[in-house]
Order: structure tokens, then sequence, then C-alpha cells
């Protein structure tokens, strides 16, 4: 038998209370039971986006909610700029030119997060510019881009909207969309939300809506003008996951129990024991700057080919990571600490990254890594009472 564990940013583990809300008979989703399941389950989205707008649920992966973020909001012709720092912010790119929508692309090196200046000075070049596509968290590099500066660019221009792919971001640390003026936040179920893969999560704000009620582009499924009519009478234009919205009510009782802000420290906490453990470790990250909170991106040291050190974790341990994307596939490999993850994720998953790089003929001091991120992550004496 091999222990299996998942490491990998997207999915991630699903609690065993989420896994037996899913469990329960379907309901309906016309029955009045349901009603009351999606009218609480949407106001804990709010509270979890910190929006007053309506948060849409869709029965799609988060590209479902990248892609209705794109049709429903610009018409073909019109342009949009594209902040392209890694294989999700390429994705925006792709979807806008399937919509015929004229893309600036804003490249930023893999590993970078975006210079908001850059942003700020490609919008008053061009005032053509509708919308403005990002992430807040770059899942392929592991950096997080700051989507508060960002908005300032877009927050004062009339007809421009920001677009914020949050997917490893929402639940893991702080995204305040209204307060900053993200008009439009996307997020998936399988990554911070503790839930398997099959809904994304749309937030949309009155900008968008205006935008939206002139756009041409359209959509049919995704058309989220249709599913908002629906959605705030508590029904679905078309069948709902209902199952998975089960699980949902389940996930966001779970965090509202935590705290928000508990949430983030948890996960700030975790990150940095993970970013601290893998430099004692004597390897180093790949982020050159913010990195994110949600998974770390480790370069594969000298000599090592890191796919190698992903297949391995998995074939040997049982755990499965991720490798990099791209022209990074075989230098980095990434572990996630996003989601249903405590302390000993985050040691289990250090542990196993030195007994394989070890195994792979690198040199390695086999508990470097964790050692450090057992003292980062060590309840203090006093809190825990044995001490007079
Ligand atoms: C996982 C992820 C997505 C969406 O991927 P799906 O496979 O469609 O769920 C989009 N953006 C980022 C940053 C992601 O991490």
């Amino acid at each position: 038998m091999l222990k299996r564990y998942l490491f990998a940013p997207g999915p991630t583990p699903v609690p065993p209370e989420v896994l037996l809300a899913m469990a329960k008979p379907v309901i309906h989703h016309r029955a009045p039971e349901f009603a009351q399941l999606f009218g609480e389950v949407r106001e804990d989205l709010k509270w979890l986006f910190q929006t007053r707008n309506d948060v849409l649920i869709l029965a799609a992966s988060g590209t479902g909610g990248m892609e209705g973020s794109v049709a429903n909001f610009l018409s073909p012709g019109e342009r949009a700029l594209v902040v392209n720092g890694g294989k999700f912010g390429e994705r925006w790119g792709k979807i806008c030119k399937t919509f015929g929508v004229q893309v600036t692309e804003l490249k930023v090196e893999w590993g970078q997060s975006v210079d908001p200046q850059a942003v700020a000075d490609a919008l008053k070049k061009d005032p053509s510019i509708k919308a403005v596509y990002v992430q807040a968290s770059e899942t392929s590099t592991g950096v997080a881009h700051d989507v508060k500066r960002l908005a300032e660019a877009t927050k004062a221009r009339e007809g421009t909207i920001l677009v914020v792919d949050a997917i490893t971001a929402l639940g893991v640390f702080d995204i305040k969309t209204d307060v900053w003026g993200l008009d439009v936040v996307v997020t998936g179920s399988q990554k911070a939300l503790m839930l398997p893969p099959g809904l994304a999560f749309v937030s949309v704000s009155e900008k968008a809506w205006q935008m939206a009620d002139k756009a041409k582009n359209g959509a049919f499924y995704f058309n989220f003008k249709k599913e908002r009519e629906s959605q705030i009478k508590n029904q679905t234009a078309y069948t709902p996951a209902v199952s998975m919205i089960l699980g949902l009510q389940e996930v966001l009782r779970m965090l509202k129990a935590e705290g928000l802000d508990a949430v983030f420290a948890r996960q700030a906490r975790l990150a940095h024991a993970m970013r601290e453990g893998v430099r004692a470790a004597g390897l180093s990250l790949f982020a050159k700057q913010s990195p994110s909170d949600a998974l770390t991106a480790i370069a594969a040291p000298e000599g090592v080919d890191g796919q190698a050190i992903y297949k391995n974790l998995r074939v040997h341990y049982g755990i499965t990571a991720a490798g990099g994307q791209d022209h990074l596939k075989g230098k980095i490999f990434r572990v996630s600490h996003m989601g249903y993850m405590d302390t000993f994720d985050v040691i289990t998953a250090l542990a196993a990254i030195e007994m394989v790089v070890k195994g792979l003929g690198y040199p390695m001091k086999l508990g470097s890594g964790v050692a450090k991120a057992q003292e980062l992550l060590m309840v203090g004496a006093e809190a825990s009472g044995s001490r007079r």
C-alpha cells in the first residue's frame, strides 16, 4: 500500500466533513430545499469574496468562469490588456482571441510579478482598453500580482474593468473585492475552497454589469445576465451541480467558523514555513518576488531534473505535487499548501522533498528543512501550558 497525499496546486484535499455532505441524497433543484441551500451559500460567498455584489455559481472548472468573464463583458473588436506572467495569464489572452477581442499583452518574466506602473502606463497610452485581465496568484510560477495596486489604475477610469483570476488567491490571502474596486473576481472549487473540481464562482461589480449590457459577444451557457436573473431568486438557469453545492455549504460553514483573518493567517504561516524550510534545505524558490501563499515553486537544484523530483515524490512516497510547465518543465516543481492544510502537511512535504532530492544524488542534509519548519510552526510553551 502507498498512502496518497495531494499536494498539487489543484485539485487539493477535501475535508471528510465536506465529502460526507456531498454524499447526501441529491435534492431536486426546483424544490424549496434547494432554494434555501442556494440562498445560504450565495450569502456566504459574498462574505468570502468581501463583496456586496452577487457571486454567480457556475457548473464548470475555473476556466469556465474565465471564459464567461471575457464573453460577457467585451464585444468582438474591443481591446483588452492582458497581464501574461505565466500559463494562466497566457490563457486570458487565448480566451480573448477566441472571442475576437484585441489583445495588448503585457509580458512579465516568469517568476516576477507585474509592475503596477506598467499597467497604469499601458492604460494611459491606450484609451480604447476596456478591460484588464490578470491573475491574483499565477499558479504556474507561484507568484502573486498586486491586484490592489492594479485596481488603482482602473477604478477611476470610466468604461474599463479589472478582471481578476483569483483561483488560487481567494481563500488564501486577502482579496478585498469591493474596497479595492475589483470588478470581476473569478475562482474555482478545487483550489483553496477545499472542494472537488466542478464549480466556478464569479463576482461582478455594477460597472461590469453595465458593460455586460452593451457587450455583443455573449454566450449561451455562460450567460451571466441570464444566470443573475435566476440566481437572485435562488435558482439557476440550468441544472446546478447540486452535490457540489451541498459540499460548498459545508466548506463555507467551516471557513466562517475559522474566520477570514484566521484562514489568511494560517495560510500565510504555512507558506512562510514552507519557503523557509525550502531555503534551509539548501534549495531555492523560483519566485523572484512576492511569492504566492497558495503554493511554492521550487527551483530544481543544479544537475537534478525537476520532473524526476515530481515523479519520485509520486512513485516512491505517494505524493502528488506538480512539475513545471512549458519552458519551466524540468526546471522547477511546485508544492501546494492552500486549502485544507495544516502544520504536518508542510512538514510532510518538506521531509519528502529532502528524501527525494537526496535520493537523486544531490548533497542534502536530511531534516534541515524540516527542522526549520518545525521551529516556525511549533506552538510555544506558553501557549501549550506545559511550563510555569
Ligand atoms: C487552476 C487555475 C485555473 C483554472 O483551471 P481549471 O482547470 O479550469 O479549473 C485558472 N487560473 C489559475 C491561476 C489556476 O490556478
